[in-house]
């Protein structure tokens, strides 16, 4: 009689959306380094303000929900009391802005409002809390399930099945009966045609929301790609969530706030003007918020809160399609680890892929990456 002997214990590995899956299709490289490698970016901004305007929404929901801060009377400066709290808890991390974004205090000259990070948390709060707070039922809500590994038995992965992991930053029930039509968000929801087409005899459906301290992305990116994966994503999850319940709830839509799109940079409107004479963003300016944009000034305000709504509708066959994307990519992933452990000595020939200039420009690794975009940077003394 032959024993069966027992294999090497592993563990399940997990994979977060946001600080694995899209950080992988952003850079490799830097994900390698800065993620698996353990070194820290020193001056992280993108995420100082990424971390910085989820935390302003958050603080803000639930000042509102102890019933400190009234939404219908919030000045200037009750957003900077709670950007400064959110600023402040950052530094405690050891995260800071650049000297540039964010300033926590201007001894009554008014310069805070010459910056894009205080000016973006104050449009944040002033112009979407109002609308969104009342329609949270739950935020920051974890969520995990298990995916298929692709490769495993082909000597890419020791584990049959990965983790998937991600945080959503809101979810709300959405009860048709109760439509208002002055809210923009659910006026954006109504006005996509596949969302209102799974509108049917039930009345109440989910949606998720999740914000981005970032300008709403090119339509022909890749970002925009990414993003539409993550909602998908997120819906996949939160269904399985929901099943695993005993609820019946459906899924509606996913939702993403591109909160910059409130107060664009001056560098931001020029990289607008482009993207709109080349007729690569799905919500063009009109009449007015075209000459405003010609002439490097912002849209009205109507305007740039309906850019910084983005909808994608629940769709069984583009969630798997998704879902499918980022099984991929942690194939991918697994398959750069296994490459690199068996040959060390050199880590830049395991990783490789896409990386955009800008990105570059604010990483670490830039003065002796081999891959970094037009390789001229060079080592500044501090
Ligand atoms: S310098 Fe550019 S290519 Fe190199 S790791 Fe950084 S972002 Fe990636």
């Amino acid at each position: 009689m032959t024993i069966k002997t027992k294999g090497q214990p592993y563990e399940i590995p997990r994979y977060s959306l946001t600080g694995d899956l899209l950080s992988f299709l952003e850079c490799e490289i830097q994900y390698r380094f800065n993620s698996k490698g353990s070194m820290p970016p020193s001056t992280p901004v993108q995420r100082w303000f990424g971390d910085f305007i989820h935390g302003v929404m958050e603080v803000g929901f639930s000042e509102w929900k102890d019933g400190r801060l009234d939404l219908n009377n919030m000045d200037f400066e009750d957003t900077q009391r709670i950007a400064k709290i959110v600023a402040e808890r950052l530094e405690d991390r050891g995260l800071h802005p650049y000297g540039s974004l964010y300033i926590k205090e201007d001894s009554g000259n008014n310069k805070r409002k010459d910056y894009n990070g205080n000016m973006i948390a104050h449009f944040s709060l002033s112009r979407w809390a109002p609308y969104l707070y009342p329609l949270i039922n739950d935020n920051e809500v974890k969520m995990e399930d298990l995916r298929p590994m692709l490769g495993y038995g082909q000597g890419l992965s020791n584990s049959e099945y990965y983790a998937v992991q991600g945080i959503v930053d809101v979810i709300s029930t959405f009860d048709v009966r109760k439509f208002q039509a002055n809210n923009p968000l659910v006026k954006a929801l109504m006005l996509k045609e596949e969302v209102s087409n799974l509108i049917s005899n039930q009345d109440e459906y989910e949606i998720i929301i999740d914000y981005k301290g970032m300008e709403r992305p090119p339509t022909d990116s890749d970002t925009w790609k990414h993003h539409e994966w993550q909602l998908n994503t997120y819906m996949w999850l939160r269904d399985q969530q929901i099943k695993a319940e005993g609820r019946k709830t459906p899924i509606l839509a996913g939702v993403l706030l591109y909160l910059n799109e409130l107060h664009l940079s001056k560098a931001a409107i020029e990289r607008l003007q482009k993207v709109v004479n080349e007729g690569r963003t799905d919500l063009m300016p009109k009449e007015q918020d075209l000459h405003r944009l010609q002439n490097g000034n912002r849209f009205n305000e109507s305007f740039r809160i309906k850019r910084s709504i983005r909808v994608v509708a629940y769709n069984p066959e583009q969630i798997q399609s998704s879902l499918e994307h980022f099984d991929n990519v942690v194939k991918c992933i697994e398959s750069n680890l296994i490459s690199e452990q068996s040959d060390s000595t050199d880590v830049w020939k395991h990783w490789t892929g896409k990386y955009s200039k800008d990105r570059c420009v604010a990483c670490d690794l830039k003065t002796f990456c081999p891959h970094a975009k037009e390789g001229n940077f060079s080592i500044q003394v501090p």
